[in-house]
């Protein structure tokens, strides 16, 4: 059984299934968003993880970035995960050449942020409103240079090099995670957002 508002999950490219199944071990009604149909009988949308680049170009390739960006403006809750961070994010550092965003999150993003030394790697991190540690996976993932006033900052990486660099934000109904929530079988980061979808209402 489902229950309260329904959730989409951006599903041109990326670890989709991944998120759907958490969303529907949450009990959340959860569908994949290709078209604008789709979108539009979403209450809130998470954008996964996968290549920024690729997913911005099919996003305007099948007539999605409009309306997404759009629905972003207008108060739809959104929940970006690696890549979708990219996405929310208003600017991207090191992003490729004419890179867009759908943009809402008044974050700067450094694209593939942790170099070639630490591409992909795991740690735990606590995160604001969860009362045990997330063992987080990181893969090629960005990290938040910079956030604006409004911004809420989640978690930080906690030990090594980077330590100290942000990696969870929440500004409103937008919430982004520089690591994949969606994988490991953890879904306390996911209720969090369906939590703030649910307030929202
Ligand atoms: N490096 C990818 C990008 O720039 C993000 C990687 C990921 O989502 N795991 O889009």
């Amino acid at each position: 059984m489902t229950t309260g508002p329904r959730i989409g999950v951006f599903a041109l490219q990326g670890d989709v299934r991944e998120h759907l199944r958490v969303l529907g071990d949450l009990g959340v009604e959860a569908i994949a968003v290709r078209r604008e149909s789709e979108l539009d009988a979403c209450a809130a949308l998470v954008l996964p993880g996968g290549e920024s680049t690729t997913m911005a170009k099919l996003a305007r390739t099948f007539d999605l970035f409009e309306p997404i960006r759009q629905r972003i403006k207008e108060g739809m809750p959104a929940f970006g995960t690696c890549a979708g961070m990219i996405l929310l994010a208003d600017r991207i550092e090191g992003g490729a050449h004419d890179q867009e965003t759908l943009g809402g999150l008044d974050i700067t993003v450094r694209r593939n942020a942790f170099g070639r030394q630490v591409d992909s790697f795991e740690g735990d991190i606590d995160v604001a409103g969860l009362d045990a540690p997330v063992h987080a996976i990181f893969i090629r993932a960005p990290w938040v240079e910079s956030v604006g006033a409004s911004v809420e900052v989640l978690a930080r990486v906690e030990q090594g090099p980077a330590a100290g660099r942000i990696v969870a934000v929440r500004q409103g109904s937008l919430m982004a995670t520089s690591f994949h929530p969606e994988v490991g079988g953890d879904s306390r980061v996911h209720r969090l957002f369906v939590d703030l979808v649910t307030e929202e209402r």
